[in-house]
This record gives C-alpha cells, structure tokens and sequence, in this order.
C-alpha cells in the first residue's frame, strides 16, 4: 500500500487528538461517509466484515464473561476444541438438539442448511517451506468455505516482517482481491499503525485464521478454525515475527487459548505465543463502528511499539 499524504494528514491528526487525550477520535465531528473519505474508501467499497470487539459480526453490546481461571493454559489445539464443544448444541438419546444459535450468538435463519459434515479436521502436517504451505492453502478443500470463496486470502506483506497482525475472515473485497484488509477496516488498520510508525508495506505480515469469506461474512464455525488455523501456526511459526497483533476475538482467543475469555480481558497486557510477544486488541470494523473504542486500540498499539522498540 503507498502511504498517501492524505493517510500520513490523517494519520498525523489521529495521533494529535490521542495525545490530546481525546476519547472519541477520527469519526467524532465527522459523518461516516466523511470518515470513509478521509481514508480514500468509498462507502460501496465497505462490504468489509463488521467485526464487533468480541468477533461477532452482530451489532450489540459485549457481555463480559468470566475471564478464564488464572494460571490456564491450553495447547492451541485444545483451544480450538474447546472452542468447537462450546458451541456443539447438546444431544439428548444420540439425538442432536436443533442448534438456535450460530456462533455468533445470532438466530439462524430458519430452514438453514447445517454445516456439511465433510469438514477435515485431522491434523494437517505441513511443510516447513513457507511457498509451499502458501500452495497447499492456496488449494485447500478442508471445509465447506472452499465451496464459495473467489480466492484463498492467504497474506500481504513480507515474510521477514517485524509485525504479525492477525485478523479473523477475509470479506468481501478481500475475497474479490486475494489480499486481508482491503476495505475500509483495513485503510483504517493501516492508519492506525502509522501513527505508531509501523508501515503495512514494509514491516507489517498480515494473515487471518481463516482463508476464505464465510458465507455473508458470518463468524468463523469452530470446526471452520480447526481445519484452517494450522495454516495460521504454521505461518506464525515461519514468519517468526517480533511480535503478534490479534485484531478481534477470535484471533486472540486461539493464540492465547483461552476461549472463554473476552476480549476486555485479553487486551491491555502482553501474552506469548510460543515465545513471541502477543497484543490481543480489538477489531478495526469495530472501531469505525465505535470510535471510543479507537484510544484503546490505541493504547494497546503503544504496548506493542513497547515490544518491538525492545525486541
Ligand atoms: N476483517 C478481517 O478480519 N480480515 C480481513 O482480511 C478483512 C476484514
């Protein structure tokens, strides 16, 4: 992406009105469609994923549930099963129970399919070549989301970058595209991380737990993120970055594994993934939806320039 003068204008008031103390940045004063073109995204270029702090695509408020017992710890494929038992409907007799919610916390629409049962959740051993694992992504079929998707979103950015950012499910123009955070979430990570001199083009990878756009860009299925995160691992395991960034909840609760968690909980401090420093913090969708929630991105965001100014 070049850094337009417009994004460093932008980026150079955001951080002055952070300094400043403000609570409400960027889209306060402004309409949305204002906000947009500050960022150079039309508003029909925005069919981008609406992420809520907590992951779920739906627009109410985060309820705030226990935090995991302190101490936890879980291997991140127990966090992923975890993950997938908490949202199996019960089965009485052998008999499964009709599930009235997603994964979202959403009513299904009645008379909707359930998820096919072909998905291939068994461990996927890959190669320690990072172009390889990309071709292997590039042309998986592990779940139903192989069926719709335009193209797998496998990355952007160098593979030798400092900075891994994390995010949950390509949408729409990142399925059109081949490329995470395109829409207006994206314009607005971007922005966010230059004000904390983090350039996307030169030392930023960004990869998300799942390849390819959910259907109506609806949350991630656990057996979804069971069969696509060993592409994720192996990524993290390649690009070896100084630090991690997970945007939204999904991406923070698998890297930390602590599925129970909510957000609140996981960001303001610095977890480890396997040795590399983690910021888990909210989701940019979310942000454009609620600017309050910008400072503490923010502020996560000086946590993470604390981590890297002293990798
Ligand atoms: N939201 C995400 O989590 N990832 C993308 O690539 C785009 C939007």
């Amino acid at each position: 992406m070049t850094d337009r003068p417009s994004t460093r204008e932008a980026a150079r008031l955001l951080r002055q009105q952070l300094e400043m103390g403000a609570g409400e940045v960027v889209l306060s004063g402004m309409t949305r469609a204002e906000a947009l073109a500050l960022l150079a995204v039309s508003p029909r270029q925005d069919t981008g994923r609406t992420t809520t702090p907590e992951g779920t695509n739906s627009v109410g408020q985060t309820p705030d549930r226990p935090a995991a017992p302190a101490g936890a710890s879980q291997t991140t494929s127990e966090a992923v099963r975890a993950l997938r038992d908490a949202h199996r409907p019960p089965t009485v007799a052998g008999v499964q129970a009709p599930a009235k919610e997603t994964a979202a916390g959403r009513s299904k629409p009645p008379g909707s399919a359930a998820p096919p049962e072909a998905t291939d959740t068994t461990p996927l051993v890959l190669p320690e070549v990072y172009d390889e694992v990309k071709d292997i992504a590039l042309g998986c079929t592990r779940c139903r989301l192989c069926e719709g998707r335009t193209q797998v979103v496998f990355s952007d950015g160098p593979s030798d970058a400092r900075l891994m950012v994390v995010g949950e499910a390509p949408g729409a123009n990142e399925d059109e595209t081949g490329v995470p955070f395109v829409g207006a979430a994206g314009k607005y990570l971007d922005l966010l991380l230059s004000t904390v001199d983090l350039s996307r083009e030169e030392s930023v990878y960004i990869a998300n737990v799942l390849k390819c756009r959910p259907p109506g860009n609806r949350n991630p299925l656990p057996d979804e993120i069971e069969a696509c995160s060993p592409y994720l691992l192996k990524q993290i395991d390649l690009v070896r970055p100084q630090a991690l960034l997970a945007v939204g909840s999904f991406s923070g609760k698998l890297l930390t594994g602590r599925e129970k968690s909510t957000l609140g909980k996981l960001r303001g401090t610095v977890h480890s993934y396997h040795g590399v420093p983690l910021v888990v913090t909210y989701h940019p969708a979310a942000l454009l939806r609620n600017p309050k929630w910008t400072r503490l991105f923010w502020e996560d965001l000086q946590l993470l320039r604390e981590v890297l100014d002293t990798a």
